[in-house]
């Protein structure tokens, strides 16, 4: 029988935005993948300090930007009340329960030229499949990197064609408090929880 084939696409998505659905979007079409998990981190080791929506807010705006598509799902496997959460661990859980899975882990630009810091990163390669989005497939710098994990790691790591989309959730979120606009950046089912809210505009040493 045929493996499925499932992508993970994690992130803080503190808030989640159209790079982030882009990306889930162009890897379900390139790989033929069944769905994607939208996957928002509990307690990210590198952002321990965060300001920002609560987890229960960051779940209710990627419920609301992915409920149009179908083969989009939420997951909440990295939402632990407590503890850090690890790639290599979430994989390995998924993995167990589902054995007749092949997870493609879905990663941006920024987090390709960092996998070597990540926790565990040849745990992290040997689970899954890496698909690293590139925004310009001729990019010396992305190519270099992409190798280095392949190499290092023994890795199988595809490349994704994903348009560079110059947008990330600290401009959203500093757009917010700002109060310039965020059409578009974000879907409007996201756009207008956030405003209703007053997410992003709450005192940020609170
Ligand atoms: P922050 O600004 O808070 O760091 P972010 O916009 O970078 O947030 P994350 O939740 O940190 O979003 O990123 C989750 C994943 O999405 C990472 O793999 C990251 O590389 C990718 N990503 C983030 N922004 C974009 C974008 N504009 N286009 C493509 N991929 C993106
Ligand atoms: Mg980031």
């Amino acid at each position: 029988m045929d493996r499925r084939k499932v992508g993970i696409m994690g992130g803080t998505f503190d808030p989640i935005h159209i790079g982030h659905l882009i990306l889930g979007e162009s890897a379900y079409e390139q790989f033929g993948l069944e769905k994607v998990l939208f996957m928002p981190s509990g307690n990210p080791p590198h952002k321990r300090e965060r300001h920002g929506a609560s987890n229960e807010e960051r779940i209710e705006m990627v419920k609301r930007a992915i409920a149009p598509n179908h083969h989009f799902e939420l997951s909440l496997a990295e939402m632990h009340e407590e503890g850090y959460t690890y790639t290599r661990l979430t994989l390995r859980a998924l993995r167990a329960e589902h054995p007749d899975t092949d997870y493609y882990f879905i990663m941006g630009a920024d987090s390709i030229l960092s996998f070597d810091s990540w926790n565990g990163p040849q745990e992290i390669a040997d689970q899954c499949i890496l698909v690293a989005a590139v925004r310009d497939l001729s990019s010396g710098e992305f190519n270099e990197a992409i190798e280095h994990v392949r190499e290092k790691y023994h890795a199988d790591i595809r490349r994704l064609g994903s348009p560079n989309l110059d947008i990330s959730s600290h401009t959203i979120r500093s757009y917010v408090e700002e109060g310039r606009s965020i059409w578009y950046y974000v879907p409007d089912q996201v756009r207008s929880y956030i405003l209703e809210r007053g997410i992003y505009r709450r005192a940020l040493d609170g």
